[in-house]
């Protein structure tokens, strides 16, 4: 199965980063997904605060994967002991930030990373595309409430974005690995490898939103506040920390 579906994602290459020393490989994105990102970058400005609602959603699931799984197998929950989600907003000097969004659920192993991330697996999405593609931006801003947009939305704020994640330690992944995916909202293939930092977050997965310049907004505590109560109440299972720089 995986070696199909390495094939499905064409090319890929190694290249070594000189400031990163590690192996990188690099996939195209499937032209549906090139399609989606097009329509998420060029024309949902004013839907963008979307994003977190998705990102809060996705960690959430991955939460209650691992709660499930944990009843039938206890060693899933080695690695990291609390069930959260954390939000750090890390602003910087030259007018850029960044937005992190943690969680210790289930993770993903790299396979999983290329497969999740890269590929469109959701007959919503392709449903979203379909009649995205035939509307004007009002339109396809009322499809989102419709179907949602998922982790693509993250390149509604972000110009880059990189996944880390560790997945769950069981009998199918006996030694778990933390990777990243890396991922600039212009380009039309995205990058697997092993995180430079190592096994750093024990288990789980970690979104680093590079802020388009125009998104710094997301950095304010209120704003923040604001759209996890907004959102997220409907989904808080597990607790969500947010964290702020001053
Ligand atoms: P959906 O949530 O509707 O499946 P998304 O685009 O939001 O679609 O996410 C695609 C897939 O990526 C998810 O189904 C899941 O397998 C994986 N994924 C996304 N975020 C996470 C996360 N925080 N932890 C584990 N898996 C994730
Ligand atoms: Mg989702």
């Amino acid at each position: 199965i995986l070696f199909s579906l390495l094939l499905s994602l064409t090319v890929f290459t190694f290249a070594a980063w000189a400031n990163e020393d590690v192996p990188k490989q690099k996939f195209d994105y499937q032209s549906d997904v090139t399609r989606l990102r097009k329509i998420v970058i060029n024309s949902l400005y004013s839907h963008r605060d979307v994003f977190l609602r998705e990102l809060i959603s996705n960690a959430n699931d991955a939460l209650e994967k691992l709660r499930l799984t944990s009843l039938t197998d206890k060693q899933v929950l080695s690695g990291a002991e609390h069930l959260n989600i954390s939000i750090k907003a890390i602003p910087d000097k030259d007018g850029f930030g960044q937005l992190v969004i943690t969680d210790t659920g289930i993770g993903m192993t790299p396979e999983e990373l290329t497969k999740n991330l890269g590929t469109l697996a959701k007959s919503g999405t392709s449903e979203f595309l379909a009649k995205a593609e035939n509307s004007d931006a009002t339109g396809t801003g009322n499809l989102i409430g419709a179907f949602g947009l998922g982790f693509y939305s993250s390149f509604l704020v972000a110009d880059h974005v990189r996944v880390a994640s560790i997945a769950a330690k069981s009998e199918k992944n006996p030694n778990p690995q933390q990777y990243m995916f890396s991922s600039s909202a212009d380009e039309s293939s995205f990058e697997i490898y092993p995180d430079p930092r190592g096994n750093v977050l024990g288990r789980g997965t970690e979104i680093t939103l590079f802020l388009k310049p125009d998104a710094l907004e997301y950095l304010s505590t209120e704003k923040l506040e604001e759209l996890i109560h907004k959102h997220s109440s409907f989904a808080s299972t597990f607790p969500i920390y947010l964290l702020t720089q001053k």
